[in-house]
């Protein structure tokens, strides 16, 4: 070789073939080598059939793909790089000038600006839904209706709609749905099979997922995917994907794929201790109202068991069927804002911060006002708090918020 640049590109050593560790290897790559030009031609980007550039996939990203197909029950998946950006491949690779589009009115707030800032000046209109009310939803959909969002529990309110009886909805009028599943997480309920025993089969036509929250679990990634069962509805989002030129970092993925296997067990924690917690809350009287859908009087309560403690007769506290690790109270609204500000910054355990499914605990005070389109009538007056338990001591969670409370009188 006639210098160390070239020698050093074009250098002849190649590893053994069979590296058999238990972790997948991390490929990375923008170009891929075909053998010759015809092979280039013929090759495939749009199954798994084959490799042609890294933003079509790498072997790393391939297997996390499937294996959340195999955590959410679908059969494709597409990455994008955060929860939201997900959420806008959906939106923008099914929805043209003139369609319109249904979202839930305590649908993860993002959702709602994207509709709102970018799809509105695109001609696409959004109507908002009562997610607790499916007679609602169906009278909102019209001819012009091309997707209806759904989400399980609420953003923030936690109230629990039956979602099967919205997916009902969505199907008898032909309209695609697509379900925001980062709360489920694909572990407190199947989404494309959402009544499993039941005789009927009924599930989603598409689940996003925030791999942000439970599947990284760091609190150190962002990244979401988008999940099907059905090949002409993937490829429809597929080509949308492509043209956007959306793709993930493999380290990212990486991340991500190290993480999944203990997905369940940490899932499960958070469950036990939001719910140990919303339990300790129900007791305060600081608090008017505690929302948990694992809790009896919180709303939507029957549509959880239903779908996330299938054949559980008694839901004791921390009890049977799953739930992910998020509550929120009401603050009486005696207490000024200015003092549930003060109760949130004397938290010590619980960071003030967004997201969630991290071992961090977190906690944010939201202006619900400025966030629906009306304040629903189950839901007490008071500040919203919504709390995101991490994988600390929920005795020592519990004694952290006990400490804050004081601040509420002073
Ligand atoms: C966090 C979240 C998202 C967005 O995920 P990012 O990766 O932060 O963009 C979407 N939906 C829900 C319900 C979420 O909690």
């Amino acid at each position: 070789m006639a210098s160390i640049s070239t020698e050093l590109i074009h250098h002849p050593y190649t590893p053994p073939d069979s590296f058999a560790a238990p972790q997948p290897g991390v490929f990375k790559a923008s170009t891929v080598i075909f053998p010759n030009v015809a092979a280039m031609r013929e090759r495939e980007w749009k199954d798994k059939s084959g490799y042609t550039y890294g933003l079509h996939g790498t072997p790393t990203s391939f297997i996390l793909e499937e294996r959340l197909c195999a955590l959410e029950g679908g059969t494709q998946c597409l990455l994008a790089p955060s929860g939201l950006a997900a959420i806008a491949i959906v939106s923008l690779g099914l929805l043209h000038t003139g369609d319109e589009l249904l979202i839930p009115d305590n649908a993860y707030g993002p959702n709602k600006t994207l509709s709102e800032g970018e799809l509105r000046h695109w001609g696409i209109t959004t109507l908002y839904y009562n997610p607790m009310d499916p007679a609602d939803l169906a009278a909102k959909i019209s001819d012009k209706t091309r997707l209806v969002w759904l989400e399980a529990a609420g953003s923030v309110t936690l109230e629990f709609p039956d979602l099967p009886a919205l997916v009902r909805v969505c199907k008898s009028r032909g309209v695609t749905n697509a379900l925001d599943n980062t709360w489920g997480a694909g572990l407190a309920f199947q989404p494309f099979d959402l009544l499993p025993g039941s005789g009927e089969t009924l599930g989603v036509d598409i689940s996003v997922h925030a791999l942000t929250k439970y599947p990284s679990g760091g609190g150190d990634v962002l990244m979401g995917s988008i999940i099907t069962r059905d090949a002409g509805l993937h490829m429809r989002l597929k080509l949308a994907h492509m043209r956007l030129g959306i793709g993930v970092g493999v380290n990212d993925v990486e991340f991500v794929l190290r993480s999944l296997p203990s997905i369940a067990l940490r899932y499960q924690a958070h469950d036990a201790t939001a719910r140990k917690l919303a339990h300790w809350a129900l007791q305060q009287p600081e608090f008017v109202q505690v929302l948990h859908p694992a809790l009896p009087n919180s709303p939507g309560h029957a549509h959880w068991k239903t779908l996330c403690a299938r054949g559980v007769d008694d839901v004791a506290a921390a009890g049977p069927g799953n739930a992910a690790g998020l509550f929120s109270v009401l603050i009486d609204p005696r207490h000024t804002s200015a003092q549930v500000d003060a109760f949130c910054d004397a938290l010590k355990l619980f960071k003030i911060g967004y997201s969630w499914g991290g071992p961090m605990s977190l906690v944010v005070p939201y202006e619900l006002a400025e966030m629906r389109t009306t304040w629903p009538a189950w839901l007490a007056k008071g500040t919203l708090v919504r709390f995101s338990a991490g994988l600390e001591s929920a005795a020592d969670l519990q004694a952290d918020l006990q400490q804050a409370l004081q601040k509420l009188h002073s």
